[in-house]
């Protein structure tokens, strides 16, 4: 096995046809809603995420049972996992946040829960909550990382650090919750040197599963400012595939790869266009990643 992929986890965690549904809770994010900053990361267009954005989210409850409707007729989906993608979904009063996941109760059929969230805004509590969930579904947290260097995070306005990262990382698989980083290649000002040194300090931590994310530029972003100034660089197909390997590589081989590279919608994306064509990535990533067990 090349790299071990989340479908490959799902078969043989679950021996079923398993789907994602990507749900909008409506959670804001520190970084937008004032308490750190209200400009986000410069990247960041939260309606570019998911297919439930705009002023009237529907609830969570219909978005999962359309999602589900969808995802049985088109791919024979049998299990569901539910994930909590937009904004912070950590960031809420313990009430709140155990209002909202106790809403996948509701569907037998749901047999995960994943968490995506900021690495600032974890706090014992709402992870004791979390594991509480651990008993009866496959529950993960993603944070996103996105770099370990400061000054990236610094450029990108991230507002935390990579202690605060590692901190949280530990603190979640110390509580039994499978941990998975969002990862971007190609940040602004990151050499293949900065990339890997990431890849190098992640692999020496305690995480189940990774995601990587291409830096693309996306519509009414601070970032397509900055590209359209000429004042960013963004990774060819090759130079990403080649790094993604060489990353990958780093990492323990249990490591569960959950994507390969990002994809994004055709009306909001400015750059680059490769990016939607999945299938080239994951051969040019297969491609070197085979060069590379040839030469170990
Ligand atoms: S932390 Fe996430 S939701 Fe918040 S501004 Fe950054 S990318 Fe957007």
């Amino acid at each position: 096995m090349l790299y071990y992929s989340f479908n490959d986890y799902l078969k043989q965690k679950f021996h079923t046809r398993v789907h994602r549904l990507s749900l909008n809770a409506g959670f804001s994010c520190p970084n937008r809603d004032g308490a750190l900053d209200n400009k986000g990361c410069i990247y960041c267009n939260e309606n570019a995420f998911s297919h439930f954005h705009g002023e009237t989210i529907p609830s969570i409850e219909t978005q999962i049972e359309k999602s589900m409707t969808f995802a049985r007729e088109r791919f024979n989906a049998k299990k569901f996992i539910a994930y909590f993608q937009n904004g912070s979904n950590t960031y809420a009063s313990i009430e709140t946040l155990k209002k909202t996941y106790d809403i996948i109760k509701k569907f037998p059929d749901i047999a995960g829960l994943y968490i995506s969230t900021r690495p600032d805004c974890v706090e014992e509590e709402k992870l004791n909550l979390i594991k509480t969930y651990t008993k009866d579904y496959d529950v993960w947290i993603e944070y996103g990382l996105q770099t370990f260097h400061n000054k990236t995070l610094e450029l990108i306005n991230r507002r935390h650090t990579p202690e605060q990262s590692i901190s949280a990382i530990k603190t979640t698989a110390e509580k039994g919750i499978k941990v998975a980083v969002h990862i971007i290649l190609g940040l602004p000002g990151e050499t293949t040197y900065d990339m890997l040194k990431t890849g190098e300090e992640i692999s020496k931590l305690p995480i189940s599963g990774i995601k990587f994310h291409v830096m693309h530029v996306v519509k009414n972003t601070a970032l397509e400012k900055m590209y359209f100034q000429g004042k960013i660089k963004l990774l060819e197909l090759n130079e990403y595939a080649n790094i993604l390997a060489t990353f990958i590589n780093l990492l323990r081989e249990n490591t569960v790869i959950m994507r390969l590279v990002s994809t994004a919608k055709m009306d909001t994306l400015i750059a680059p266009e490769w990016i939607n064509q999945k299938h080239a990535v994951q051969k040019a990533v297969i491609n070197k990643l085979m060069e590379l067990k040839k030469n170990k």
